[in-house]
Formats: C-alpha cells, sequence, structure tokens
C-alpha cells in the first residue's frame, strides 16, 4: 500500500470513529494533508462521516480548489481545512465539528479550559472566533478563503477554536491525535459544565498542560487509543 492509499484509509476509518463517538452528526468534517505533497489535503465529498468510503475522499490544494472532483460536491465549508494548512506547516490535520457541549463556550464569557489531564492536549489557550466581528450577520458557515483566513488567524499558534454559535476547528500533527483531541474536547466541555455546577473548579496549571499536552507532537497512548477506537467503532478495513 503507498503512502496515499494508506492515508485515505486512515482518513476513512477516522471518519467513521467521529461518527462512531458522536462527535460528529450528520455534519463535521475531519482532513489530512497530503503525505506527499504538502501543499494538498484530502477530505471526503459532502457526506456524512459516519457513512465515507474511500472513494468519497477528494483531492484540494490550499485554496480548497478540488484537484479532480469526479463530480462528487465538496463541502460547503472546506475553506477551514485549506486555510489551517495554509498557515500553519505544523498541522497534518484538521477537523471541524458542531459538538452541542462546546457551544455554551463559545457564547458565554466563561473559558473552556482543560480541567482533567487527558485534555491537557488541548493547549491552555482556547480562542473563541466570532465570526460577525469582521463579517456582520451571515449564516455563520466558512464558505470562502476570507472566512477561513480570519478563523485562522483567531487560532493562530493553539490546538483549538472554538467558533461563536456555531462549532470548532481541532488541528494535530496526526489524524490520530486530531481524532483524540476533538474527543477529549467534547468530554472536557461536559466536565467543565458539570464540575462549574458544584462550585470553583480546579483546573489544570500551565505547567500541567504543558506537561500533559506535549504539544504538536504525537501523545504517548496515542497508538493505544487509536487501536482501541477502530475496534468500538466496528469497521471492516476490507470494507472501506
Ligand atoms: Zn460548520
Amino acid at each position: 500500500m503507498d503512502n496515499l492509499e494508506s492515508a485515505i484509509r486512515k482518513l476513512v476509518m477516522a471518519n467513521r470513529i467521529l461518527g462512531h463517538e458522536g462527535v460528529v452528526d450528520a455534519f463535521g468534517h475531519i482532513s489530512v494533508r497530503h503525505p506527499d505533497r504538502p501543499d494538498r489535503y484530502l477530505l471526503s465529498c459532502s457526506r456524512s462521516p459516519e457513512l465515507v468510503k474511500t472513494a468519497d475522499i477528494m483531492e484540494f490544494d490550499l485554496d480548497s480548489n478540488p484537484v479532480d472532483a469526479k463530480g462528487r460536491a465538496p463541502y460547503l465549508e472546506r475553506f477551514i481545512h485549506g486555510t489551517v494548512y495554509q498557515a500553519r506547516p505544523d498541522v497534518m490535520s484538521v477537523m471541524h465539528n458542531h459538538s452541542y457541549e462546546i457551544i455554551p463556550f463559545g457564547v458565554s464569557k466563561m473559558p473552556l479550559r482543560p480541567i482533567f489531564h487527558s485534555a491537557g492536549r488541548l493547549g491552555g489557550t482556547i480562542p473563541v472566533w466570532d465570526i460577525r466581528k469582521k463579517f456582520g450577520d451571515t449564516n455563520l458557515l466558512v464558505v470562502n478563503n476570507e472566512l477561513g483566513l480570519d478563523l485562522v488567524a483567531c487560532l493562530a499558534n493553539n490546538t483549538v477554536a472554538l467558533m461563536r454559535g456555531h462549532g470548532c476547528v481541532v488541528t494535530g500533527p496526526t489524524v490520530e491525535t486530531t481524532v483524540l483531541t476533538s474527543i477529549y474536547l467534547r468530554i472536557n466541555a461536559r466536565l467543565q459544565i458539570d464540575a462549574m455546577h458544584m462550585g470553583e473548579v480546579t483546573y489544570l496549571s500551565p505547567g500541567e498542560i504543558e506537561l500533559s499536552s506535549q504539544r504538536n507532537k504525537p501523545k504517548v497512548g496515542d497508538e493505544r487509543a487509536w487501536e482501541y477506537l477502530c475496534s468500538r467503532a466496528k469497521v471492516d478495513i476490507n470494507a472501506l
């Protein structure tokens, strides 16, 4: 199996896992930078992640133009992916989702902060991008490069950014890491809301976040977690 075929199969697996774990529903998407061409990325055509197959994976340039669409319709919000890859050479995988648990943190003054060790990977700063600040009233979707670049400016050098009233963007050095970060982002949001109901919350310290995040490196244990997630999703790798 060559690099491209292997990357496509892993990306399909990532789609199935994110669907199975409830990080995405009908909407949301994950991409990977092309393994042989850093000026391109791979992303499914417009399909719910739980249903994505290898034949759905399309190739895009970093302006998010399809290289060969073959009649397939791309996601409207693919510009999130292309603009992150343009701005962040360290990022090899990008995920966008609408997890309901994170929405309260994008529309209130309460910052989302890591509260348990597995969420140290989120990083100490999770900025909130408000599309309305620069673009006024919109349908809130990132449907061109101008919107994507503004989102990416807010993301800056962080791992995750929330999108006010919409969802989030998650980045990582591998597909596996990005999937795990997306899963723990959602869990952290739920636990933080639970903990806030109980009174004052003790968050991870900056030092604890640094020690548990190993920023921009695949975390020790990601391989074990990936094997577990593949098993849970019960995907027949030969039927992708
Ligand atoms: Zn969206």
